[in-house]
């Protein structure tokens, strides 16, 4: 199967790519002079600003927001914190949809503190998700599921492959009507020996709401903030977009590079022209 190289009207740029440095419409403005086709903003960055005055930056621009990060984590030691944390869902949700996203990102929470229990964590994620799904509804923002590398299952998520978060989708929202799916990010998902199978099945029950791109670094030195660039890691970045692209999946393609010690010291326009250069090369 031959690629289309990316046009980078389909490619997104996560705020997270620039490190946070600067205040979000002047990283917005950056966004689009690159000529990229949209941005995945982050809650600080838009509870820092006016949540109004940003939407109308970004329509005026004619960008897409292809995610806004993230839920608050859903499990926690007591009743009252857990409720608490799904208030605090809402809140970013009703952001969410002014901003015009096309899915709220959610990072559901690892293991609460002092907890060893595992099945018990991934039971309140579910009935966590359950109890909030109905909010998305009406509120009108669809809910994407993001299983993260099995490395942050004690402190991040729970949730940690394609088909585990899948079957939370299936099992909360049998009929799909759009609101509940799944966030498949190449960093936590390419090892999975099951990957094809999970995307096809994705693809299948029309539950791929976002794609993420980065790379995997041979040594990672950081299981947070050493992310690499696209092609400077060991994913097969061309073989994921064929998978996710087989299944269906026709939305945009994210760039979302956590790199404390690399990108996120490098001028914004470096970063943003690197990117662009690699989404057109190797993925
Ligand atoms: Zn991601």
């Amino acid at each position: 199967m031959i690629m289309e190289p990316l046009h980078l009207t389909r490619c997104s740029i996560n705020t997270a790519t620039l490190g946070h440095r600067e205040p979000l419409d002047v990283t917005i403005d950056r966004i689009a002079r690159a000529g990229f086709g949209g941005l995945a903003p982050w809650r600080h960055e838009v509870e820092a600003a006016d949540v109004n005055r940003i939407a109308r930056q970004i329509r005026a621009l004619e960008l897409k927001v292809t995610g806004y990060c993230r839920s608050t984590y859903f499990p926690a030691s007591t009743h009252e914190q857990r409720l608490a944390n799904i208030q605090s869902n809402v809140r970013a949700l009703n952001d969410a949809a002014e901003l015009g996203a096309q899915c709220f990102v959610m990072v559901v929470g690892g293991l609460p503190e002092g907890s060893r229990d595992l099945s018990a964590a991934r039971t309140q994620v579910r009935d966590g998700i359950g109890a909030f799904l109905d909010e998305a509804r009406k509120i009108g923002v669809p809910l994407a599921i993001e299983p993260l590398h099995p490395m942050y299952a004690g402190e991040r998520s729970v949730i940690n492959t394609i088909d585990q978060a899948n079957a939370i989708a299936r099992e909360l929202d049998p009929h799909n009507d759009g609101f509940l799916g799944v966030a498949v990010d190449v960093y936590h998902c390419w090892w999975d020996p099951q990957l094809e199978t999970a995307i096809a099945s994705l693809g299948t029950d029309d539950r791929m709401l976002a794609y993420h791109v980065s790379d995997w670094l041979v040594p990672t030195t950081d299981m947070l903030l050493d992310r690499g660039m696209m092609g400077d890691g060991v994913i097969d970045l061309k073989r994921f977009r064929q998978s996710v692209e087989k299944a269906g999946y026709a939305g945009m393609v994210e760039v979302e590079v956590f790199s404390r010690d690399n990108w996120w010291k490098l001028p914004p326009d470096e970063v943003l022209q690197t990117c662009a250069a690699r989404l057109q090369s190797v993925c």
